[in-house]
């Protein structure tokens, strides 16, 4: 592995933390606090082409990598996590065009997302699950030539805002299958939000399914092996989740050695006590631990390489890093930790979600030991 940025990947994190510094962190309480889908930041990063950063060239990307997508997601997820994950989830639909689209659906679908002229969910989850796919219920039974796709989806982020949505649904042989739908087609219809503790503005919300036809050129890979679409495209989910808990983490020590350095106990800067020094140590040399875990999942994907596992491995462990730094980081803040004026307690509430999202923490385990026992 190099472990030298090379010079795109140095320009791509320039500009994600210019992008992150200017329009992301003036914002980002205001995203908290009235949780409303940041629409224009979305599209912002669309224009700059943070959206289709690993994508080729011919289908409307940058065709700058998996490491270029990490280390720009670090910068905005840093500024706002929230924002952070807009842009990773909206490359779960886009890895999975990738490596199981046909060429038309490519160009079709995979194009303008990529390209920040669309955007797009993922509706996996259902009310009575969202980690055990033979338990999802909604339907996509073939008729007269098509499908028409019933049931309830629930946890879906960026929905209010998504053009196309990756849907899992059983088709008649009773085995899941992958779909990408059109958002405005008849039956597809946002319900109610799903208010959460953080992570707020990411548009979290229950999507209903009526009847919404749905042609056989819009099922993706082949019928029935939608578990293999799921897997590979959640991977990519993973990492995401990974570096935005990096991200996190490192705006929590940045804004802990600030005030550290600023405010005083008997009558002097918090910083210079060991106890104080201890607990930031400790919160860098996690991060870094992480970072590299994270880039190294990047770097491998970057090769063409599968990264199950690897994915699982470093999700598991940048988002208890997230929960463990950011949890550090209000314990240095003192009471002004717990106080909604300061940013500290956002990253907190934000970093505890990814221990969640995207498979919980017991799930990752689950696969992690399944390869090493296989
Ligand atoms: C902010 C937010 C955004 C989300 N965005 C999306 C989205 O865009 N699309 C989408 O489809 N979903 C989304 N989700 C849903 C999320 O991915 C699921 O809720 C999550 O995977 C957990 O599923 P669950 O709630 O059904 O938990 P369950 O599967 O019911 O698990 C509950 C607990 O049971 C245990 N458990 C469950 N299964 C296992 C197992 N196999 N091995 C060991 N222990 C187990 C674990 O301790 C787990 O914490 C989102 C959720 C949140 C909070």
């Amino acid at each position: 592995m190099d472990f030298n940025l090379s010079e795109q990947e140095k320009m791509v994190q320039r500009t994600a933390r210019e992008f992150a510094l200017k329009s992301v962190l003036p914002r980002a309480t205001d995203i908290d606090h009235r949780g409303e889908f940041p629409v224009d930041l979305a599209e912002e990063m669309g224009r700059l082409g943070f959206r289709g950063l690993p994508y080729p060239e011919q289908y409307g990307g940058i065709g700058a990598g998996y490491t270029s997508y990490a280390l720009a997601m670090e910068q905005i997820s840093g500024a706002s996590m929230t924002v952070g994950a807009i842009m990773a989830i909206n490359t779960v639909p886009e890895e999975a065009l990738l490596c199981f689209g046909s060429e038309e659906q490519k160009r079709g679908f995979l194009f303008p997302l990529a390209k920040g002229n669309k955007l797009a969910c993922i509706a996996f989850t259902e009310a009575e699950t969202g980690s055990d796919p033979a338990a999802i219920t909604t339907t996509a039974r073939w008729s007269d030539n098509t499908y028409i796709i019933t049931g309830q989806k629930h946890f879906v982020a960026l929905a209010p805002a998504a053009n196309l949505a990756l849907l899992f649904a059983k088709d008649d042989t009773k085995r899941l299958s992958a779909f990408i739908l059109d958002t405005s087609s008849p039956g597809f219809v946002l319900r109610e939000p799903c208010p959460t503790m953080g992570l707020k503005g990411l548009g979290t919300s229950v999507i209903y399914l009526d009847e919404v036809v749905v042609p056989p050129e819009n099922l993706l890979g082949e019928k029935g092996k939608g578990f293999d679409v799921l897997l590979t495209a959640i991977s990519l989910g993973r990492l995401g989740v990974a570096v935005e808990g990096v991200g996190v983490a490192q705006a929590a020590l940045e804004l802990s050695l600030d005030y550290a350095q600023q405010h005083k106990a008997r009558g002097k800067p918090i910083a210079q006590m060991p106890t104080i020094q201890w607990i930031l140590a400790e919160m860098a040399s996690r991060i870094e631990a992480g970072r590299w875990l994270a880039y190294q999942t990047a770097f491998l994907r970057n090769q063409g390489e599968d990264i199950r596992k690897e994915s699982a491995i470093a999700k598991l462990f940048c988002s208890q890093m997230a929960v463990e730094v950011t949890r550090l980081g209000m314990q240095v803040h003192g009471s002004y930790g717990c106080m909604e004026s300061l940013p500290i307690e956002r990253l907190y509430r934000d970093a505890k979600i990814s221990e969640i999202y995207v498979g919980v923490s017991e799930m990752q385990r689950a696969i992690i030991a399944a390869y090493l026992l296989e």
